[in-house]
């Protein structure tokens, strides 16, 4: 069992400068847990910084066999912490051991090892090769070859709601180091202790692997403050925030106002709306139901990816729908949230959705949920078009288990309602064959809404590969064009330099005549695994 001391990690040292002391919360009993966690202080963030610029070249010349081997070993790394990881989460989180943590911790090992096989390919840095053409008239071509490079020391914000998987180990952790980039991680204040195992861990890994002192480091903090110095500090030269819209939105403007800005891949929060088309509901209104509930209450709905809105047309079976989700919500036993705020920003949203003239609650779980063990109720509410187009607020996001449904008189309303959307992670069809054929338009506009299109499905639940997209237009994130799960991801971290007129021994060994590394290059504008010459 490891002790927790509640201290910066800078690099391999442990730090605990300030006076200034957080606990973290056990949601469910209200409890306050033991350790004492150190506020960073200006000089220590400084310093982790530093240390991050300072080994920054070192860490991007290792080769790509170290660098994929040092995410293997972080993964063995976050293995061996065994139960006190899942303990320790659940007792910050209230999110269960079983299925859940554990779940989640494969997923966060997987992503590891996916990664590492990725860098180890190699064919990601995508490398071009243009050969030169000396007799070229009226002018002489040079010999242009580009690929991508790491970009420098990158700040991490991990969300609360991804304790395991978007956190100190996360995706944009994983991917950054896996970039050759070393990693600032901003701990997350609502799991502390939890972001402090993991801390250790990649720095153990950092040890066995022989990595440079400074390519990892951690700092805590409450109150925006360290996200702020992290995000202004001279030596980021990239963010990348998962959490709120609010949070983000705060560290893009922090970002953009430096006096050199630089790149901040936010993903926030999101409605994801489901569109059910009339052939799909007349074929299974119940079976959708099931569906929707299921995923409106997964992880008492703190997914960024929650079914937050339904939009149909008016119909007797859209009211079979509504019927059968209603009765499902009520046998939902209202659960703990991850922590306080998080409940009573939920609380806050239901009520006033509830007060809004024109919505009616069309469902609400039978038991009542308990306030003082930060319990989230599920409520699902149903309203029409113009109240809907009347009210912004209502297709805003509250973070977990209530949804809304939107009955459209039209087809035209349904269509409406997809052309004013503003843009969301995800957007749900369900629909048959036939209902896909006389919706093309719908498809067409959601396109332009979101970053992932589920077919009779739910958004919930998000593959980590290759083809996944995690993002979408503002306010999903602030630059659409990039994931922030699945291998993708990586693209973040780098930017292309281009070599004109060099000699071979002197370009990276991607981009050498011989194709040693064996990986796909664009030759003359052809793919291939030849040698350029
Ligand atoms: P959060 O409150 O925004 O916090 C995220 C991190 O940002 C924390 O470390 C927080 O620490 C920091 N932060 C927040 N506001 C800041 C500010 N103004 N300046 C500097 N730092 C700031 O979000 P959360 O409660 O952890 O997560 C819930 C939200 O995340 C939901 O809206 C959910 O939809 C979204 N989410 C999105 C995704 C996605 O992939 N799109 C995935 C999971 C969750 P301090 O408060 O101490 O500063």
């Amino acid at each position: 069992m490891l002790e927790l001391h509640g201290q910066q990690l800078i690099g391999n040292e442990a730090s605990a400068e300030g006076p200034d002391t957080f606990h973290g919360m056990n949601p469910a009993t209200g409890a306050q847990l033991p350790t004492a966690f150190h506020e960073a202080t200006a000089g220590e963030i400084d310093r982790a910084m530093q240390l991050a610029a300072d080994v920054f070249n070192e860490y991007r010349a290792r080769s790509v066999e170290d660098r994929a081997t040092f995410l293997e070993t972080i993964a063995d790394e976050v293995d061996a912490l065994g139960d006190q990881l899942l303990e320790t989460a659940n007792a910050e989180t209230a999110l269960p051991q079983e299925p859940r943590l554990k779940g989640e911790r494969g997923r966060a090992t997987n992503q590891m090892r996916l990664f590492a096989k990725v860098i180890r390919e190699g064919s990601w840095v995508d490398p071009r090769i243009d050969l030169p053409q000396p007799d070229r008239k009226p002018l002489p071509k040079p010999d242009v070859r580009s690929m991508l490079v790491p970009i420098g020391p990158v700040v991490v914000f991990g969300a609360s709601n991804f304790p395991l998987a978007i956190s100190v180990v996360g995706c944009d952790t994983v991917s950054a180091l896996g970039a050759g980039c070393p990693v600032v991680v901003k701990a997350h204040p609502a799991h502390p202790g939890t972001c402090e195992l993991l801390g250790i861990a990649v720095l153990k890994a950092a040890e066995k692997c022989n990595m440079p002192n400074g390519v990892f480091s951690m700092v805590h903090g409450t109150g925006n403050e360290v996200g702020r110095q992290l995000t202004e500090h001279p030596a980021t030269q990239a963010v990348a925030f998962t959490g709120s819209l609010g949070g983000g939105r705060a560290v893009f403007d922090i970002a953009a106002k430096r006096p050199n800005p630089i790149p901040v891949y936010t993903e926030m929060g999101s409605t994801n709306p489901v569109f059910v088309l009339p052939g799909a509901l007349a074929e299974r209104a119940k079976q959708i139901a099931a569906g929707y509930i299921q995923s409106v209450t997964l992880a008492v709905g703190q997914f960024c990816t929650n079914p937050g809105m339904v939009i149909g047309q008016k119909s007797d079976t859209l009211t079979e729908f509504v019927n059968e989700a209603a009765s499902l919500a009520g046998g939902y036993a209202p659960t703990t949230q991850l922590h306080n705020g998080i409940n009573q920003a939920f609380r806050a949203g239901v009520d006033r959705i509830d007060k809004t003239s024109g919505v009616a609650v069309a469902g609400r779980s039978e038991t009542e949920a308990d306030a003082s063990a930060s319990q989230a109720e599920c409520v699902i509410f149903s309203t029409d078009v113009a109240t809907f187009e009347s009210n912004p607020h209502l297709s805003d996001e509250v973070f977990g288990p209530t949804s809304t449904v939107v009955q459209c008189d039209s087809r035209d309303e349904m269509l409406r309602i997809a052309k004013n959307l503003s843009g969301h992670l995800t957007a749900t069809i369900h629909g048959t064959e036939e209902d896909i054929n006389n919706n093309r338009d719908l498809l067409a506009l959601l396109e332009n809404k979101v970053g992932r299109i589920v077919f009779n499905g739910f958004p919930t639940g998000i593959e980590v590969c290759s083809a996944m997209h995690h993002g979408g237009p503002y306010p999903a994130t602030t630059d659409g064009h990039f994931t922030s799960i699945g291998t993708g991801s990586i693209l973040r971290f780098v930017r292309p330099v281009c070599y004109q007129g060099f000699p071979d021994g002197a370009l990276p060994e991607e981009l050498r005549n011989q194709n040693t590394r064996g990986v796909w290059r664009l030759v003359d504008n052809e793919l291939t695994k030849d040698n350029a010459n």
